[in-house]
This record gives C-alpha cells, sequence and structure tokens, in this order.
C-alpha cells in the first residue's frame, strides 16, 4: 500500500514542522510576558499548534501494517510497537540486527 507509506513519512515530516513552530511560538510567549497582548496572542498560537499536532499524528501517522496510531515517540521509532512492522515501509522487522 504506497498510499500509507508515503502519507506516513508526509505526516512525519509536518509533524516536524509543527513541532519547531509550537517550540517557536512558546518561546516567544516565554519571553514576551511584559506584554501581556503579545503574550496571549501567541499563547494562543501554540495551543492552536499543539491541537493541530495532535490532529495531524492521529490522521496521517499510522501504523501501515495494522493501523496503530503511534502518538508517542512518532518522530524516533522506525517500527510498530504492536505488529513490530516497518512503519515507513510496511514489511516485518527481523529482530536483533
Ligand atoms: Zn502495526
Amino acid at each position: 500500500m504506497n498510499t500509507y507509506i508515503n502519507s506516513f513519512v508526509r505526516g512525519r515530516e509536518l509533524l516536524k514542522k509543527l513541532l519547531v513552530s509550537d517550540m517557536v511560538t512558546a518561546i516567544i510567549a516565554a519571553f514576551t510576558r511584559s506584554n501581556p497582548m503579545v503574550m496571549s496572542v501567541f499563547s494562543i498560537a501554540t495551543v492552536l499548534l499543539f491541537i493541530a499536532i495532535i490532529y495531524v499524528d492521529i490522521k496521517y501517522c499510522r501504523c501501515p501494517n495494522c493501523g496503530k496510531v503511534i502518538l508517542l515517540g512518532v518522530l524516533a521509532i522506525n517500527t510498530c510497537p504492536r505488529c513490530k512492522h516497518s512503519l515507513t515501509t510496511g514489511k516485518k522487522v527481523k529482530k536483533g540486527r
């Protein structure tokens, strides 16, 4: 299923960008405490980006083999914790390399 492979990889790339943006807005919010107006704008942006992250994660970051949503460690892990298939290719990963 090529569509699954692409959507996981694409979803993960999008997720990386959203995470970086979320960190940037969170940092800006933290540094603009003296200006409540600016701070609230960036705080809202941080929350909205966080919601977008969850949405992209649930929508795209699924195991291509069993469909499990990979919520935690999506950027670090390459194999599905449930079925042990590769998340990028959907093929079975051999134990111990
Ligand atoms: Zn799986």
